[in-house]
């Protein structure tokens, strides 16, 4: 099965005719050339995405949100999701099939991370509001090694009757213990997001 080829892959530009050589009248690449020159800039955006993701854990290792679980499962779906439409569009170029609603969906995927980290990074270091403090008890404790070490307190919770999850330093996940009376420390966060200012000994 062969579906006529109605854009450039390269710019996107509607093709006059449909020959399997016919070059772009935009942007004057064959159908080949055209392919190559996609797959490049797939590649270059796909770097683009990759920094944006690590530069995405900056702001959550510095004003780490409450909610950094469900904040970290969000990126993680947004990341197997662009993996996946850039092996998509990938294949589809090598079948020559239509690549354009694809490449497109993928092109709005890359500055995600980028404008999460922006957003998480403006939350807290221009976060002027005055911090909270809150008593809790040190239920558990969990670290993940890795290049990402990962240090979080599990303490009760003073929002409802559960356990919050606080994404802490090593030097403070060292210094509590199960069982410790703290004081956990929330800036509510410029544009709503709270987050963990520290965690204290009472
Ligand atoms: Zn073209």
């Amino acid at each position: 099965m062969t579906s006529v080829l109605r854009r450039c892959a390269n710019c996107g530009a509607e093709r006059a005719s449909a020959g399997p050589d016919e070059v772009c009248e935009y942007c004057h690449l064959a159908p080949a050339e055209a392919n190559r020159a996609m797959r490049r800039g797939l590649v270059n955006r796909f770097g683009i995405f990759l920094l944006g993701t690590i530069a995405f854990f900056v702001p959550c290792f510095l004003y780490p949100p409450l909610e950094l679980d469900g904040i970290l499962i969000f990126i993680g779906v947004i990341f197997f999701a662009t993996i996946f439409l850039a092996v998509w569009v990938e294949r589809r170029a090598l079948r020559r099939q239509e690549v354009e609603l694809v490449k497109r969906i993928f092109h709005g995927l890359v500055p995600l991370p980028w404008l999460l980290g922006t957003l998480l990074f403006v939350n807290g270091a221009l976060d002027r509001s005055p911090p909270q403090n809150f008593q809790a008890t040190v239920v558990s404790r969990f670290a993940m090694p890795g290049l990402l070490p990962m240090h979080q307190l599990i303490v009760t919770s003073w929002r409802d009757g559960g356990l919050e999850r606080l994404a802490v330093t090593r030097q403070d996940f060292d210094l509590f213990h199960n069982g410790d009376a703290v004081e956990v420390r929330v800036q509510s966060g410029l544009v709503g997001i709270p987050w963990l200012f520290g965690v204290y000994s009472k």
